[in-house]
């Protein structure tokens, strides 16, 4: 066991490469403890039990701790927290509860030291193992929110900021989607990211990583003390001088508070965090206290615990991947997995976003793989564990034809994903219909998923047209219907036809066309018919819209089964018509403006809705039918143009007086 864990240590701490859950490593650990309680005799100093991460083995300079950063003892459930409690009030008397507690989250990054001399950072180093670590000072230094100067004047002389560098869950993906597109190895998790990123040996890679930091502790330099009577305002102080503390941190009374916090933080926080938690660090407020009570084994203060919660991750077998159609088409892969229990609730699928992610983690159809459930976000496969192939594995490629209706798929070279081309393709229309449905497009009460899938199942409905044409007595034939609620299926959709154009171009669910792009297209052309007759070019030209739009837009209307839907749509008096806004004082109505550069308060968008509020139309190109162009700073080749051009310029003062809002 001792030599499993030491090993698991070293791919953690070293090589960044952990090829065990956490989980799986504490369970372990855990067993070791045991064993080693029950037969002291077999205890020896180089057990993992009675050491601190691994000592650093690369080439970076070693940097020797003033004082021992220590690691933390676990408690898993609240009955454990309260035996912690009674360990301390047997050690040092009932004032241990009446010190209270310092509820803090548990930063899932890795552990650093940050001295600071008259203010300014000196040093940074990493934990190691606990007394040596790595001076990673530069790789420090280009991490934003570790300050380089603390601010106020009451810091001391010589300080050691303790904590931790992190990464933030939306950038670690954003990467990891960088590295698939060139081609590189993507990483297991962000505290591996994190660790790695640290320790290279080139700050220059460091800072293409936005790495992040808290701070959770201070030291005073050797023969010093500090003002601090209370965990509660050290974490104060630390964000006086500009030190990131970690949100969501409680003062609490008793451990009841304690329990109720972690609770909290278990079941609500740690879904909204953009950061890796993996539990919450319980420490006794009173720094008096916490001298007295000391440390454990030379390993970890008995004075706090970390709390850790049920994990978020579990192994299971990788049973099968299906592609499901998305709206626009998009091929969408998932896993379908042996079910497995994470965090409460049982998981038989999870996304495994696109093609390209599943050959960068080489995951193949049987693997053993480990399945991430954060928060109230869609299950994640995060890798397979390959030591536990069997060689009967399979690996997967998407088909090169739609699943649903067999049309060749196509990807774009900017795109990730894999697209069914065409329109009918009936692995679109539930995904289609159910967001044509949606309360943000055409609002239909009451026509849900299972619903909608009744009524395709039943042969009643195949695309959007269709829900128009529907009568009282086809839905009276499904189940689960009776006059009633059949009438209000019915009245639910008719309404939906008063819809204005806006939320019909977003429900048919056009490539690209999101729903303040099928704003701005519904409010510039007003009319469905003058949107089809368009070129792409005048769409283009719409303000905010772009080519990549309005090319779909322009695909989307020439695409079989278009027009049919359109005629068949007009036949049910569906409107294809937007209201235009009421203009204020109409003083620039039928002028079309274009607006660049930055203008001084105004953002663009706010100065398009003055303009259109003014009647005027907002484009993005400059020609000689342009009335005016609004300048701002930075102003390029548009100014230029409409120069040359002799197009009016006017600025954003003269734009405030034009649409009446200054004299
Ligand atoms: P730890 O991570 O359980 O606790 C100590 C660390 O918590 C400190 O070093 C500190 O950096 C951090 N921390 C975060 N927030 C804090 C806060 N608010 N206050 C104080 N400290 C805070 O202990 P450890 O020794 O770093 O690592 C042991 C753990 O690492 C194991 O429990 C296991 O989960 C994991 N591990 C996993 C493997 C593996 O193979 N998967 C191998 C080794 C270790």
């Amino acid at each position: 066991m001792r030599d499993r864990l030491d090993r698991a240590s070293h791919e953690y701490y070293i090589l960044d490469k952990p090829s065990l859950s956490d989980a799986e490593y504490d369970r372990l650990f855990r067993e070791l403890q045991a064993i080693e309680r029950e037969h002291p005799e077999l205890l020896s100093p180089d057990s993992p039990t009675q050491r601190v991460g691994t000592a650093p083995v690369s080439a970076l300079p070693k940097h020797t701790h003033r004082s021992p950063m220590l690691s933390l003892g676990n408690a898993f459930s609240d009955d454990e927290l309260k035996e912690w409690e009674e360990r301390l009030v047997r050690i040092a008397g009932e004032e241990v509860r009446r010190a209270g507690y310092s509820a803090e989250l548990k930063i899932d990054g890795a552990a650093v030291s940050l001295l600071y001399e008259d203010g300014i950072l000196v040093t940074g180093a990493t934990r190691g193992n606990g007394t040596v670590g790595e001076d990673v000072t530069p790789n420090i230094r280009t991490v934003r929110d570790v300050p380089l100067r603390l601010r106020g004047t009451d810091v001391p002389a010589r300080i050691e900021i303790r904590g931790e560098i992190y990464y933030p869950f939306d950038l670690f993906e954003r990467m990891n989607e960088e590295r698939v597109r060139s081609g590189e190895p993507v990483f297991a998790n962000p505290r591996n990211a994190a660790a790695g990123a640290l320790r290279q040996l080139d700050p220059a890679i460091t800072a293409q990583r936005p790495l992040r930091f808290f701070g959770y502790t201070v030291m005073p330099a050797p023969g010093e003390r500090l003002g601090f009577t209370t965990q509660t305002q050290v974490l104060e102080a630390l964000q006086s001088w500009g030190v990131p503390v970690a949100p969501h941190r409680q003062r609490c009374d008793s451990l009841t508070d304690v329990a109720a916090w972690a609770h909290r933080v278990e079941h609500t926080v740690r879904g909204e965090l953009n950061f890796a938690i993996d539990g919450g660090v319980v420490k006794i407020d009173e720094l008096a206290l916490q001298d007295d009570l000391g440390v454990v084994g030379g390993r970890e203060p008995r004075w706090a615990i970390a709390r850790k919660f049920a994990p978020d991750i579990a192994e299971t077998q990788l049973l099968e991947i299906r592609v499901n159609v998305g709206r626009t088409g998009a091929l969408n892969p998932y896993a379908v997995l042996e079910p497995v229990e994470i965090g409460g609730t049982t998981v038989t699928f999870a996304t495994l976003h696109n093609e390209d992610l599943i050959i960068a983690k080489d995951l193949r159809i049987g693997d053993t793989v480990q399945v991430k459930r954060a928060g109230e976000v869609i299950p994640q496969v995060i890798g397979p564990i390959p030591e536990k192939r069997t060689g009967s594995e399979v690996i997967w490629r998407m088909p090169r034809e739609c699943p649903a209706c067999g049309t060749p798929v196509v990807r774009d070279e900017e795109e990730v994903a894999w697209y069914c081309t065409n329109v009918q393709c009936a692995g679109r229309r539930l995904e289609g219909l159910v967001h044509f449905a949606n309360r943000d497009a055409m609002d239909i009460r009451g026509l849900s998923y299972a619903r909608i899938e009744q009524l395709v199942d039943a042969g009643l409905v195949s695309n959007f047209a269709d829900l128009y044409t529907l009568t009282v007595e086809q839905v009276l034939t499904l189940d689960r219907f009776a006059e009633k609620s059949a009438q209000q299926l019915i009245d639910a959709i008719a309404a939906s036809k008063a819809q204005p154009l806006s939320r019909l171009l977003f429900g048919l669910g056009i490539r690209h066309v999101g729903a303040g792009a099928a704003e701005l297209l519904a409010r510039h052309f007003g009319d469905l018919d003058k949107l089809r007759e368009a070129s792409e070019e005048e769409i283009a030209a719409v303000h905010g819209i772009g080519e990549t739009i309005a090319h779909s837009v322009k695909s989307w209307f020439e695409s079989t089964g278009a027009a049919k839907l359109i005629d068949d749509l007009r036949v049910s008096q569906v409107t294809f018509t937007e209201p235009q806004p009421e203009v204020t004082s109409g003083a620039l109505k039928g002028l079309t403006v274009v607006i660049t550069g930055t203008l001084p308060t105004l953002s663009r968008s706010d100065a398009a809705s003055l303009l259109e509020g003014a009647g005027a139309r907002v484009t993005d190109s400059v020609s000689k039918k342009t009335s005016f162009l609004v300048a701002g700073e930075a102003a390029g080749s548009k100014l230029e143009k409409a120069r040359s051009l002799g197009v009016e310029v006017i600025d954003e003062a003269e734009l405030l007086r034009r649409t009446g809002r200054h004299a």
